[in-house]
């Protein structure tokens, strides 16, 4: 009897159910990708590993649509990306603007705070934009300020940030551009070079559909000239492009310096994910994320649910909890029944908002149609 238990729960634990993940991330992963994650562990410098990591690192640069260089996976989730972007770019004393109007650029608040900038706050309201007007006030009105950071998916409220053309009032005050791109990289149009963004970060787990576990980042020319003009060491070891970039682009000769054991099978998971991203065509699978997006939102304001943001992603779709509803007792059904993940309200919109995610293999017309359907017969 004790045997039998023990084996359906080791069983249980090592297989869990299948969900359909329908939230804010992660979104479901490819069986290409876990096949991948499978493949024989190396060695981190054993050429057939180097190779493979430059192959991702060209990869990404293809998808983050940039030239530069110094483009790699690190080692980490997307925060981590947000960790690595402002402990390098920033030194304790400097004035940064950050733009806030969700929980993620709240965060990089606290995570510049914490590299000792003085942080200029732009705020909006949850579920709004930044107007660029108002980052061109604080400009004005902060003239030392080196570095505007801000969220381009604002993956708490659903929010979708115009980026065109911010670059160039930031640039004009000699400030760079620094870009969270996690929820939107591989998702929505995204173009690092042609958008003069200086540096930014993503995630594996979210429109990439990737396990969580790595972070692409990459770093433009004028980010590079801010790094190497530092006068003290960025305070995270682990963190410290100086000592990353020898082993991700090579040190002198091109050989390659350890510094930390990469994450081996994580990287061929993420090669297969920007794989599968480059097969589709990113012009294809930006397209796709903005039809399933009209798909789902024709479906629920025909149920009389309503969108929060009045510029809403594709790869989010936050709706207001219609009056009468219980909030937790839906999204359990629709997990039990269903086997749906679909997010909760973050923030200041706990209890008032269930975030649906549409991201990368999880943004099809079958998980649509099955979303809506879920929710159909569960609100009657
Ligand atoms: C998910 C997310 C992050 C954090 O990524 P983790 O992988 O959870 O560390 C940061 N920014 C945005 C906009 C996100 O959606």
């Amino acid at each position: 009897m004790s045997q039998d238990r023990s084996d359906s729960s080791s069983k249980s634990l090592s297989f869990p159910e299948e969900r359909i993940l329908l939230g804010p991330g992660p979104s479901p992963v490819p069986q290409r990708v876990l096949r991948a994650l499978g493949a024989p562990t190396l060695g981190h410098l054993d050429p057939q590993y180097v190779a493979i990591m430059d192959e991702t690192c060209a990869m990404l640069r293809e998808v983050f649509q940039t030239r530069n260089p110094l483009t790699f996976p690190v080692s980490g989730t997307g925060m981590a990306g947000m960790e690595c972007v402002a402990v390098n770019l920033v030194e304790p004393g400097d004035e940064v603007i950050v733009c806030v109007n969700g929980v993620f650029g709240g965060r990089m608040k606290d995570v510049m705070e914490r590299c000792g900038a003085i942080v200029h706050a732009v705020e909006a309201p949850w579920g709004e934009i930044i107007p660029h007007e108002a980052i061109d006030a604080a400009l004005e009105q902060f003239p030392k300020t080196k570095l505007v950071g801000i969220v381009h998916a604002e993956t708490s409220t659903g929010a979708h940030q115009p980026l065109v053309g911010l670059a160039d009032l930031v640039h004009a005050k000699g400030a760079l551009l620094l870009v969270d791109a996690v929820t939107s990289l591989g998702g929505h149009e995204l173009k690092v070079d042609e958008w003069g963004i200086d540096a930014i970060y993503s995630g594996t787990q979210k429109c990439l559909s990737c396990p969580p576990g790595l972070a692409p980042v990459s770093f433009g020319e004028r980010a590079l000239a801010r790094m190497d003009a530092r006068k003290t060491k960025p305070q995270s070891w682990y963190l410290d492009v100086s000592m990353l970039r020898k082993y991700y682009v090579g040190g002198g000769g091109g050989g390659r310096v350890y510094h930390h054991t990469a994450p081996i099978n994580m990287t061929y998971a993420l090669r297969e994910a920007l794989a599968i991203v480059l097969e589709e065509g990113l012009p294809q699978r930006i397209a796709r994320h903005e039809r399933m997006h009209q798909r789902l939102r024709r479906g629920l304001e025909a149920m009389g649910l309503s969108y929060i943001p009045k510029h809403s992603l594709h790869t989010l779709n936050c709706i207001s909890i219609p009056a009468g509803a219980d909030d937790a007792g839906v999204r359990r059904r629709l997990l039990e029944e269903y086997g749906i993940e679909i997010g909760a309200g973050l923030g200041v919109m706990a209890g008032k908002a269930w975030r649906i995610g549409l991201m990368g293999h999880g943004s099809t017309v079958r998980n649509v149609d099955l979303v809506l359907t879920a929710l159909r017969e569960i609100l009657g």
